[in-house]
């Protein structure tokens, strides 16, 4: 046979090897021994935000389940792109891993033409692991304690207060954006590098409101120096029980929670993903760890690879409408 003709019956060969261990079949042998080192868990927002929060509840458990530790790495900035670029860079051989947010995997991407990375195309989901409500909080000094009077002040002073979200692009700044244009007012954009910037500066007084996710925001709003004004919930939660959802104001469209999965880059093999998955599951279902996710009013999800792309699929589509309809743009 001469060497073109082999070339072209081998190029074909390989090519459906590959997508035969791509679709996990036929796992490649060193996948059987994941983890060989430890792993490495990108969490795309600075450390003190929800992402953080969760990676850090489930990483020792993780570690312990998969014989290998796992090391959490906060790369913030750009809304998560940043981290998550990294992680669409790395080879696809489950020892780099990241958080996975509505923020990186819906919302920014809806938005931001320069994100980097395509998010229906560029991960390899595993597993969503808990969805949690958001919150609009202000400072104690903030002339408003109750939704009703907040938006009155909003109202009568445009342009005159701002807001601090985890960044450019992220969930809380796109449903700030919806928010402003559904009520005709409006609040100054400051970006931090995740929401433990962003609370801390909202405490300290720098910035007076600030739109999080419930469980970084909480212990703010319990120890007094954080006001809780309304909620994306599909209800009223116990912990706050004096505290409307954004459905209840009148706004259901901002009533939309965030969730907080793991992926890999493209191309994990199957036997990568399952044992990730049963890490997680695992860890996330000791009850100390389900009552401490719990208790922030959030809702645990674990649900499958196939599940987690779907979701992640439809969210992005709401977030398009949105931008669309709404006329978002990131300036
Ligand atoms: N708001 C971000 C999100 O839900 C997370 C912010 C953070 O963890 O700092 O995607």
């Amino acid at each position: 046979m001469n060497r073109a003709r082999r070339r072209h019956l081998t190029l074909p060969l390989i090519a459906a090897m590959a997508t035969v261990v791509n679709c996990g079949i036929l796992a490649p042998a060193w996948a059987q021994d994941f983890p060989s080192k430890p792993v490495r868990l990108i969490v795309p927002f600075a450390a003190g935000g929800t992402t953080d929060i969760i990676a850090r509840l489930l990483s020792t458990g993780m570690g312990a389940a998969l014989g290998q530790s796992v090391i959490v790495d906060n790369k913030g900035g750009a809304g998560g792109a940043l981290g998550t670029q990294e992680l669409v860079r790395q080879p696809a051989d489950g020892h780099t891993l990241g958080m996975a947010t509505v923020s990186t995997t819906a919302s920014g991407p809806a938005i931001n033409k320069k994100v980097g990375y395509d998010p229906l195309t560029d991960f390899t989901p595993i597993i969503n692991i808990a969805a949690t409500p958001n919150v609009i909080a202000v400072h104690p000094s903030f002339p408003a304690k109750d939704y009703r009077t907040f938006l009155q002040v909003l109202k009568s002073n445009p342009g005159k207060y701002s807001f601090a979200s985890s960044g450019n692009a992220s969930i809380v700044h796109m449903q700030m954006e919806l928010y402003k244009s559904l009520t005709g007012t409006f609040i100054t954009h400051i970006p931090y590098r995740g929401s433990g910037p962003a609370l801390n500066d909202t405490v300290a007084g720098q910035v007076p409101i600030v739109f999080d996710n419930l469980p970084s925001a909480l212990p703010f709003i319990k120890s007094g120096q954080l006001v809780a004004i309304v909620i994306a919930a599909p209800k009223r939660l116990p912990q706050l029980p004096d505290i409307p959802t954004f459905k209840e104001v009148g706004l259901e469209p901002v009533n939309r929670m965030a969730y907080y999965g793991i992926v890999g880059p493209k191309g994990l093999p199957k036997t990568v993903v399952d044992k990730v998955a049963a890490a997680v599951r695992k860890t996330a279902e000791l009850p100390d760890v389900r009552k401490r996710i719990e208790e922030t009013g959030s809702q645990l999800i674990l649900n499958t690879p196939t599940e987690f792309a779907a979701q992640i699929r439809a969210e992005l589509d709401v977030y398009r409408r949105v931008v669309e309809t709404q006329k978002i743009t990131l300036e």
